[in-house]
């Protein structure tokens, strides 16, 4: 049976990333070593570092006021390292709170200084997002999960604002071209849309750093990671490189403008047949929905379970909800084939 993969992450990646992957295990770029088996100071590595951030500073169109790093410790540590090195007593952050990852930095940055929560959308379950916020006095930074990956819910327009802007990409990192210079701060854990678990990508404007009195420990420090190449200490090799094979992927394919279209057309056909089915209902905003993850749910909640077993029987692989949200979420990351949303739609008019 041919499975379709709609993981929310890790999640599906290209074939000819895996392939080459794979390939590299026993014998990286014929040097007649296993990837896994040379030093991260070799110049073999080096060269995977380097090209890995040439590649996102093209993407992202953004020049050497830029520095892009790849650590470690999820998106879940930048929840923490953010305001470790950005925010102190004499400033405050302000957050939007627009679902489960944007609480997690709310609760991190809290440890590190004032915390100002500009949206709030649990009043209405976190199905739409609120932009007009307003930044009290003293505001350090600003901080938005881009693409919030349980709800549903995307960021189209960023907000416009005169403090530095923070982005949690994670889930929706170069699914199109993006306006990226409008962010100070962005960062990504790799498994979502850029590669494998273990790495995460961090892009800082490097004149933003150096401004908090704490003492900050090296490794948690950005501006040590900086000055260190991203190779302060070993890295998580293996992710870096699967993440360089997808970063060439996206540039061979037509780079981000073409990820863009296909984009579109999954998610448009997705929301059309939710939309066109009574069966189905989609509670996000429509001008809010996410192109990455779609969350909706049965008319009927009776009818979820064997909605569930359907896709199961026909290899739809990881469409059910979040825990704390349930219903059906069917992740559309850059990888992931029209086929795939044309055979899930299809098993929808069906079911329906
Ligand atoms: C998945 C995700 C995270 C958490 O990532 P980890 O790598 O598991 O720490 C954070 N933010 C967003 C938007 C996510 O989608």
């Amino acid at each position: 049976m041919q499975l379709h993969n709609f993981n929310s992450g890790p999640a599906i990646l290209p074939k000819e990333v895996l392939d080459e992957a794979s390939a590299s295990i026993h014998n990286f770029n014929n040097t007649g070593l296993s990837i896994l088996e040379i030093g991260h100071r070799t110049s073999w590595f080096v060269e995977v570092v380097e090209e890995a951030k040439a590649t996102v500073k093209r993407l992202m169109d953004i020049g050497d006021d830029y520095e892009v790093l790849f650590l470690q410790g999820g998106a879940t540590m930048q929840f923490m390292q953010v305001p470790m090195n950005l925010l102190d007593e004499n400033g405050s952050a302000a957050i939007c709170d627009n679902g489960v990852w944007g609480n997690k930095a709310v609760k991190e940055a809290k440890l590190f200084g004032p915390v100002t929560v500009v949206s709030d959308t649990s009043d209405k379950k976190h199905t739409y997002l609120n932009k007009q916020l307003e930044l009290p006095a003293g505001t350090t930074y600003l901080h938005i999960t881009t693409n919030n990956t349980v709800e549903g819910t995307q960021w189209h327009q960023y907000p416009q604002v005169n403090v530095p802007l923070i982005g949690d990409m994670s889930s929706d990192i170069f699914c199109r071209p993006t306006e990226f210079k409008k962010f100070d701060l962005i960062y990504a854990g790799a498994q979502k849309n850029m590669g494998a678990a273990g790495v995460t990508m961090v892009v800082v404007k490097k004149s933003i750093l150096g401004k908090v009195s704490r003492k900050i420990p090296a490794i948690l420090d950005y501006q040590k990671h900086i000055e260190a190449g991203s190779l302060l200490n070993t890295p998580p090799v293996f992710s870096i490189y699967v993440s360089l094979l997808t970063l060439r992927w996206i540039e061979k394919e037509g780079g981000l403008a073409e990820m863009e279209k296909r984009n579109n057309a999954k998610a448009t056909l997705l929301y059309n047949t939710i939309d066109s089915h009574p069966a189905f209902y989609c509670p996000i905003a429509k001008e809010d929905r996410s192109i990455m993850n779609a969350v909706f749910f049965l008319t009927d909640p009776e009818k979820e379970a064997s909605f569930l077993d359907l896709c199961k029987k026909q290899g739809m692989i990881g469409v059910k909800g979040y825990r704390t949200v349930g219903g059906i979420r069917v992740s559309m990351y850059n990888a992931l084939p029209m086929s795939s949303v044309q055979a899930f739609c299809k098993l929808m008019e069906d079911f329906s």
